[in-house]
């Protein structure tokens, strides 16, 4: 896939008549394993798509923050750093797609950092609102123009920390730290194992072609409503249950002391769901997405999921990559029973591609629609996409788009 950086110098050109100082770029992700563990301070293991955005940009010494995007109506948004201010009550000046970017330059000024007014237009190859991120992408390229611009000299790890906030307090969207860091901190040909915690990580190396394996991404194209209200929902669920059980988050759990766990959060929370065994086959509830987890169920998720990642970081080191694949179906289960966050789509996806001959999948992302990861055989890829494509064609979806993931670089400097 190419990266569209001659594209965004010209389209800067276009919008705003002069040449851009520098362009840079940060990609799309995907993770293989490790959903909703980063708000628990847990651990992720995503990877870095082709699929990139890129912004052209010039710092204005006025103040001014002009913002422009190949890939929004609406012409160019212009504002005062100044002026910028995260949505209180009333109508938020900066709705919209700038207001990820301008979250940014918020963020960044309200750390004390010295960030003035700058023209930035983007172009971007990452489909949005697929699950694979292009909200991070397109927040972490304008942290590292800025971070250039004005020469600030952050390290990826404190912009990835700057996007988040922009995204959390100035978009109003509560998301962990994944994404960002992803885009701000992965390296190509790498996994990136990140302890969400502290932030400490490790490059994982994840060469799927050199051992006769690829991922595959199926992109279902559905976006269901209720995510936002089922994300915050999931979200106090578990800090309900780290609450309950005097923990400061939920990654404190260890996986062995889970029974006991489940046993205390029966007695501490009398007023929680009734627990559904995992090994009994869907009831109605579990058939209605509106149907809200117990807290005992998200608790069982994010320690298994946990250990999940665990498990598979251990399995790519001891270069048995094919035994990742049961890790990320089960990873895949528990989301759809426990966590409850996935959809006829996903799980479609998952199901065909198991039953097809894939060595795992997954639903990958925050969840009720977006993008399902598929580990294949590459002899069996095309079997496999296909018939993923015909499961959808014959269950009347809109028709999938599957692509391959080869772990890309992160954000950088094009010129
Ligand atoms: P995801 O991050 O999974 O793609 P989100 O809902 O978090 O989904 O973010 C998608 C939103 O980010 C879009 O609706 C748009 O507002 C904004 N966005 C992302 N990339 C771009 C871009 N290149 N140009 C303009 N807006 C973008
Ligand atoms: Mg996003």
């Amino acid at each position: 896939m190419t990266i569209p950086g001659a594209a965004a110098a010209e389209g800067f050109r276009t919008v705003y008549g002069a040449a851009p100082e520098g362009i840079w770029a940060a990609p799309g992700r995907v993770n293989l394993i490790g959903e909703h563990t980063d708000y628990n301070d847990g651990f992720v293991l995503p990877l870095a798509l082709p699929h990139t955005t890129v912004a052209a940009a010039s710092a204005r010494p006025d103040g001014v923050l002009r913002l422009h995007s190949g890939g929004a109506d609406g012409g160019v948004v212009e504002l005062r750093t100044d002026e910028l201010r995260p949505p209180g009550p009333g109508p938020a000046p900066q709705g919209g797609w700038a207001a990820y970017p301008a979250g940014v330059v918020w963020a960044m000024r309200e750390a004390g950092l010295p960030v003035g007014g700058a023209d930035l237009h983007y172009e971007s190859t990452v489909p949005t609102g697929a699950g694979l991120s292009s909200s991070a992408a397109l927040e972490v390229a304008t942290a590292l123009a800025l971070n250039d611009l004005y020469g600030l000299g952050l390290a990826p790890v404190a912009l990835a920390r700057l996007a988040q906030r922009a995204e959390n307090a100035f978009v109003g969207v509560p998301c962990g730290i994944m994404d960002q860091t992803a885009a701000a901190c992965c390296t190509a040909g790498h996994a990136l194992f990140l302890d969400a915690r502290n932030l400490t990580q490790r490059q994982v190396p994840f060469d799927l072609a050199a051992e006769g394996l690829r991922l595959l991404v199926v992109d279902t194209r559905v976006q269901h409503e209720l995510g936002d209200g089922a994300y915050a929902q999931r979200r106090a669920g578990c800090e309900r249950g780290a609450r309950a059980l005097g923990v400061r988050a939920l990654r404190e759990v260890p996986y062995a002391h889970l029974p006991e766990a489940l046993g205390q959060l029966a007695e501490r929370l009398p007023d929680d769901l009734p627990d559904e065994p995992w090994d009994e086959p869907r009831d109605k509830r579990r058939d209605d997405p509106r149907a809200e987890p117990s807290v005992r169920d998200l608790v069982r998720h994010i320690v298994t999921e946990n250990h999940r990642v665990e498990e598979v970081v251990a399995r790519l080191d001891a270069g048995e990559t094919r035994a990742i694949g049961p890790l990320l179906t089960a990873g895949h289960a528990s989301l759809r029973d426990d966590f409850r966050i996935s959809c006829a789509e996903l799980d479609l996806a998952v199901d065909t591609a198991v039953a097809a001959g894939a060595v795992g999948a997954r639903m990958t992302g925050g969840g009720f629609g977006g993008s399902a990861i598929v580990l294949v055989e590459e002899v069996a890829a095309k079997t496999v996409s296909t018939a993923v494509t015909e499961a959808f064609a014959a269950a009347g979806f809109v028709p999938p788009r599957v692509f391959t993931a080869v772990a890309g670089a992160g954000a950088r400097r094009l010129g």
